[in-house]
């Protein structure tokens, strides 16, 4: 019995992943979502859309390598602190691994030319391709019929009639072709990567410039609160309930949470990445004027405070 072709498929959640997979799926090759989970860049929605519309989906983590990255990419940043060329190539040479140990075919991405002006270009495209040593096995169903043949549709694994030639921003030809999947079920296309998000991307690279060596529990923490340096001291408030829980777990060895007593208001972490394990008095003293600040009730009042060290 012939061998059926199989394709892993580089998957975000968003339209145009679901509909790359189904003009595949129509032609009865075997498609395996994978996900390429980081510190910036969750599988929540991914997850959520794989199941919504029955497709099995693998994660991996590639939140390290992504994180080296982050800190001196070879083809610079996008408009936020994200550098898209060099991650994608980094995404695409893993994919190429696992298409090896896998035994697939090629792999696919929901990919649109011309669709992100800086990443999705014919040459940026192109690049990532060279980067990851995918040459020719590398498909991007959507806007397949613009791009060159690829090694699969020569050899006759795909039908390139049966793809697409989608180009540009406009989502017209998705939403029809979404329509005719009846595909209801996806998140809207706005990113999911925090990277893109510019004042995330302010606070990472803020946190960069004051040390090189991070932690998961750095990058989390710069997820939550209002954040204000005092030097080499971070202070961290809490906004609501949520985030003064958050800011409690979140709180490692070294750390100072600031609270008030009798009064109910934000929860405040200090953390040092001077030389000293700690933060000294001063910066204790800073953090606790924060934390007054941000409490309505207690501004302009008398009033205590504690401090739990971890
Ligand atoms: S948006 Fe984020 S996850 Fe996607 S390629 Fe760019 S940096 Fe990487």
């Amino acid at each position: 019995m012939a061998k059926k072709t199989k394709a892993l498929f580089l998957f975000s959640g968003g339209l145009d992943s679901l509909l790359g997979a189904k003009l595949l799926e129509q032609q009865g090759i075997k498609v395996d979502l994978v996900f390429f989970e980081s510190y910036f860049f969750k599988a929540d929605q991914a997850r959520r859309s794989a199941r919504a519309n029955g497709l099995k989906l693998k994660i991996v983590d590639l939140s390290e390598e992504q994180l080296s990255i982050v800190r001196s990419p070879r083809h610079g940043y996008g408009k936020g602190f994200n550098p898209c060329i060099d991650c994608h190539a980094l995404m695409l040479q893993r994919a190429r691994e696992i298409m090896d140990e896998g035994d697939y075919d090629f792999v696919a991405t929901g990919e649109v030319l011309g669709q992100r002006p800086m990443s999705q270009t014919k040459d940026r495209l192109k690049l990532v391709e060279k980067e990851s040593g995918l040459q020719g096995f590398l498909l991007r169903p959507l806007s397949a019929k613009m791009m060159q043949i690829t090694i699969p549709e020569k050899q006759g694994l795909v039908d390139r009639q049966k793809l697409e030639d989608i180009s540009g921003r406009s989502r017209k030809r998705q939403l029809a072709l979404a329509r005719k999947f009846k595909l209801t079920d996806y998140p809207t296309p706005a990113g999911g990567c925090l990277l893109t998000d510019l004042e995330f991307s302010k606070r990472l690279k803020g946190l960069l410039e004051k040390r090189k060596q991070i932690s998961e529990s750095d990058i989390e923490l710069l997820k939550v609160g209002r954040h204000y340096w005092e030097g080499k001291h971070k202070i961290v408030v809490g906004r609501d309930e949520a985030e003064n829980k958050r800011l409690a777990r979140l709180a490692v060895s070294g750390d100072v949470l600031v609270m008030m007593k009798k009064v109910a208001g934000p929860t405040t972490l200090v953390r040092s990445y001077g030389s000293g394990r700690s933060a000294p008095a001063r910066i204790i003293e800073k953090a606790r004027e924060l934390t007054q600040q941000h409490a309505s009730r207690a501004r302009g009042k008398e009033v205590e405070f504690r401090e739990k060290r971890i």
